[in-house]
């Protein structure tokens, strides 16, 4: 099989110092695309961008919180000044706080830092792309939702619902950026090997017990969700519009 080619694709990816965000971007840029990693981890951002160079890969590094808009602004007009424009935006930005916490626990700060995160962190960064998808008449944004609000419960009551909306905004910007050439896919990745999946067993395993992890066992590799997110990115996925789910 002809292997997919990114060559000359510039990208921009939250989150992208570890897990799924952190496997995109090498593999990404292991199939060309000049990659922009944006993250508020600085140490695990710049290992990622320092790995991608080692495979002979083109990669910057920009500090920034998803959720404070003068960083996502700055995010967006450096990658703008190092790739020369933006054709993809990946956001895979995200946190789980408090899980298995009951609804009349949780604290507004969480619910809060959560919502702010998951859920605005992908609005400013649709929001501060897309003039430039809009000025090339074409682009893609793959927002990183989750079956968690969108199809089934959640261990975590301000996940689940940022989730929700992560899955309403992207579906809502697929129809309003449509006819400037920009494709909109929410995916939705199964339980997948990453701190984030890790840190929330943990709880579950010291509130429900050891059964939580055997429940928990069979984890996706992240390299599995990177290779459908290039591919979503990739004109080959002309026709996929709407929610993908991954194991
Ligand atoms: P992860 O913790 O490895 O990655 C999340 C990244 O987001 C980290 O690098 C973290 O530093 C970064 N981040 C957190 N707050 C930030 C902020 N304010 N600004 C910028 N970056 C910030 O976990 P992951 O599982 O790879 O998560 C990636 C995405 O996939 C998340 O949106 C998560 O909700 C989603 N997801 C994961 C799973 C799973 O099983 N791992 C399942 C469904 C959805």
């Amino acid at each position: 099989m002809e292997r997919m080619n990114l060559k000359g694709s510039r990208i921009v990816l939250t989150g992208g110092a570890t897990g799924i965000g952190r496997a995109t971007a090498i593999h990404c840029a292991t199939l060309g695309a000049g990659v922009v990693v944006a993250d508020i981890n600085e140490v695990d951002g710049d290992s990622c961008v320092s790995q991608i160079k080692k495979l002979g890969g083109e990669a910057w590094f920009i500090k920034t919180d998803v959720s404070i808009e003068s960083d996502v602004r700055n995010l967006m007009s450096e990658s703008y000044r190092y790739l020369g424009g933006i054709d993809s935006l990946v956001t895979a930005a995200g946190i789980a706080r408090d899980s298995m916490v009951p609804v009349e626990d949780l604290l507004e700060e969480v619910w809060d830092s959560t919502i702010d995160i998951n859920l605005k962190g992908s609005f400013l960064a649709a929001k501060h792309a897309v003039p430039s998808m809009k000025e090339n008449g074409r682009g893609v944004i793959v927002m990183i939702a989750s079956g968690a609000g969108v199809t089934s419960a959640s261990s975590t009551v301000s996940y689940g619902a940022s989730k929700g909306g992560v899955n309403g905004l992207g579906m809502t910007l697929a129809a309003k950026l449509r006819d400037h050439g920009i494709r909109v896919n929410v995916l939705c990745p199964g339980s997948i090997t990453t701190p984030l999946k890790l840190g929330i067993i943990e709880r579950q395993v010291a509130s429900l017990g050891e059964g939580a992890r055997v429940a928990n066992s069979d984890l996706g590799d992240p390299v599995g969700v990177a290779k459908i997110i290039s591919f979503l990115i990739s004109d080959d996925a002309d026709y996929i519009r709407g929610a993908v789910f991954t194991r």
